[in-house]
């Protein structure tokens, strides 16, 4: 099945394509959306470890995708670094997506930092609409969840209908455990956070994440630490999450 002959993306069945590419490296199903969606395939990345591998693995396919980052003006130092260092390893130029209100103006119209007061707003004003806007004109988009970072995340498979987003969503890594990630990273010298050499398992925003204390089995626990929010909304099948 081709892009152009979805008549309807939302009730396409991709029941044959799921069975056939669940069990195969994550670079062919890359392969396959590339194949499929061709210019209106896109990717969002926080630039974690799993994007910097899909990011390897579109390189190695070789074929153009746009890849960009929800820019919301509190990431770190370090995960910006990280862009150039993917920029000049791949020649893969992430676009930064931005709110259209800079943390500055954001903040004096809030009366001070929104993530403290109602984070699940921050993250709607600063990551949720700025994605929506980013992915109009696209079909479908490559995510970087895995099964196993949390029951939400289970529930997906790896070619799904996204009614968030109005899109087709790629899992390519779906099937693939924390360590699988890493040993990718590892062999293939791919670039990634330093801060995760300094007991940050999981990186988003700095106000929103903490490092995460020995025994701490859960890798996002570091996040939103105290709330019981888990997601940004972006890969949540819970509305209650945005
Ligand atoms: S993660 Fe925190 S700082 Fe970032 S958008 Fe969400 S609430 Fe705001």
């Amino acid at each position: 099945m081709t892009s152009m002959a979805i008549e309807n993306l939302a009730t396409a069945d991709w029941s044959d394509d799921i069975e056939r590419l669940s069990g195969e490296h994550p670079r062919e199903i890359i392969r396959w959306a590339v194949e499929t969606f061709a210019s209106r395939l896109t990717m969002a990345t926080a630039f974690g470890p799993e994007g910097c591998a899909i990011i390897h693995m579109l390189a190695e396919i070789g074929t153009p995708v746009r890849v960009f980052n929800l820019d919301t003006g509190y990431q770190f130092a370090e995960t910006l670094a990280l862009r150039d260092q993917i920029a000049e390893r791949y020649g893969i130029e992430v676009e930064l997506v931005q709110p259209d209100t800079t943390v500055s103006d954001y903040e004096a119209q809030h009366g001070g930092p929104l993530y403290v007061t109602n984070s699940n707003q921050c993250c709607f004003d600063r990551k949720i609409v700025p994605l929506r806007r980013a992915v109009v004109g696209y079909d479908a988009w490559i995510s970087s969840i895995r099964a196993d970072q949390s029951s939400h995340r289970a529930r997906a498979t790896v070619i799904g209908w996204d009614p968030k987003f109005n899109l087709v969503k790629i899992n390519p890594l779906l099937n693939w455990t924390q360590r699988d990630v890493w040993a990718f990273v590892v062999a293939n010298k791919v670039p990634y956070n330093p801060l995760h050499d300094q007991g940050y398992p999981s990186i988003g925003c700095w106000p929103c994440t903490r490092v995460v204390a020995a025994g701490e089995t859960d890798e996002r626990a570091g996040r939103w630490v105290g709330q019981a929010k888990t997601e940004c909304g972006l890969h949540s099948l819970d509305s209650s999450q945005l």
